[in-house]
This record gives C-alpha cells, structure tokens and sequence, in this order.
C-alpha cells in the first residue's frame, strides 16, 4: 500500500543525482536539467527505452506503481547504460502512485510531455473512479504540464478511449490535438510500438485508440 511509498515533501528534496548521475554537478550540488517526459504507469519501461536515443537532452521518469515491475525497469536500465556507454542516462524509473504524489515529484509548468500508454481500464462502473484520468486529476496534470505541454493516451479498450476523450475535452485547460498533427508527432508513431502492451495488442491485431492533448493556457483573472 502507500505506507511504503517513498516520495520526497517537494520535487528539490528529491535525490535526482542518483537517478541522472551523468546530470548532477557535483561542484555545486545542482542537477544540470530537470526531467522533462514523463511516463506514467510505465510496466516495463520499453516506451523508455525508445523514447531516450530520440530526445537526448530530455531527461524521462517513468513511475510505476508495481515493486517488481520497477525493480525489472531499474535493472534494464543498468543493463542498458552498462552494455552503451554514455548512452541512456537520460531515463529512469520511480516506484510511486501517480495518482497521488505527482506533485512532491514536479514543480509547476516542469512536463513537456505526459505518456498515459494502456493504463488499466478497471471495467466496472464503480470502479471508474480509479481510473487515472479523472477530473480531479486532470488538474494536477495540468500544473506539472507547461503551457503548449502534451498529454499522450494511448489504449486498445474503446469504452476507456472515450472516457479519457470526455474528460480531456471537457477539462478547460486541456485541448486535443488534430489527426495531421498525430501523424507528424514521432512521439505518436514511438507510442504506438514501443510499449510491452502495444506489442501484445499488435500481436492479437487489436485497436489502438490514440488521442493526444495539448496544455492549454491559465486563463488570465481580470
Ligand atoms: N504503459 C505500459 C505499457 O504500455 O506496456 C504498462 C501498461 S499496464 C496495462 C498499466 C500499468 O500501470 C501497470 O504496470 C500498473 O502497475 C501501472 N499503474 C497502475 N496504476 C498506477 C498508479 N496509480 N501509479 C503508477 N503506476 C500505476
């Protein structure tokens, strides 16, 4: 449960050092960038592991909130950083519910990009509330998110396509991006491939329903 959970009272009391240490400046005890990409729900990180040769001055977090699933992330990428050498510093993997604790995680306006690749339907009605995007939730995204950030969604279960939809368009400071913009996104088409489930998807020749949404401006208050 989240009694063993981890997370630091706000993102600076964060050891990022160990996490990124090619990024850690050990003069003035600075990280030299801050994480950029995030990936919630990450399994078993193969969205990652793509992503991290195409944008090499982001730095990725992944969060997953399953123990063993983390600790196979955390090894692949030792593997990884061992097997190419100065290669794949820039992403890494966190246990932790993202559903509770983004903010002890990021600042305000910290995310470019969110990644929400297959997460879990929870089928029944009663249990939608468990779904990780949620009004309530869509606000905190919101504030990690910068303006002109992008939220990303990808799932093979249509009814949680639509859900996510609703909730996205209905949110004010969300607004989903067009089906050009889709095709010439390369997040998109790394989105669709890369990920242990969208592999299995691809395998049964199943959906994949995208959508993607762009972080809209605050409003200003007169
Ligand atoms: N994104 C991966 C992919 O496409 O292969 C994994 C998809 S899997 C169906 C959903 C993942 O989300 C699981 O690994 C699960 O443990 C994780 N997850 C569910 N709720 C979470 C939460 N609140 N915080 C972090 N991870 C969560």
């Amino acid at each position: 449960s989240d009694h063993q959970l981890e997370y630091p009272s706000c993102p600076g009391d964060m050891n990022w050092g160990k996490l990124y240490p090619y990024y850690y400046n050990d003069e003035t005890k600075e990280m030299t960038k801050k994480v950029t990409i995030a990936d919630i729900g990450c399994g078993f990180g193969g969205l990652l592991v793509d992503l991290s040769p195409e944008f090499p001055e982001n730095l990725m977090l992944g969060m997953e909130i399953r123990v063993q699933v983390t600790n196979y992330v955390e090894d692949r990428i030792i593997a990884l950083r061992n097997n190419h050498i100065g290669k794949y510093q820039n992403v890494n993997v966190i246990r932790g519910n993202a559903m509770k604790f983004l903010p002890n995680f990021f600042e305000k306006a910290q995310l470019e990009k969110m990644f929400f690749c297959f997460p879990d339907p929870h089928f029944k009605q009663r249990k939608h509330k468990a779904r990780i995007i949620t009004d309530t939730l869509l606000s905190e995204y919101a504030y990690v998110l910068k303006e002109g950030g992008v939220v990303y969604t990808i799932t093979d279960v249509e009814d949680l396509h639509n859900w996510m939809v609703k909730h996205l368009t209905e949110h004010p400071l969300f607004e989903r991006l067009n089906e050009e913009w889709e095709t010439t996104d390369k997040c998109v088409s790394i989105m669709r491939n890369a990920t242990e489930e969208g592999k299995k998807v691809a395998r049964k020749q199943g959906a994949k329903y995208v959508a993607c949404f762009k972080r809209l401006p605050d409003p200003t208050i007169i």
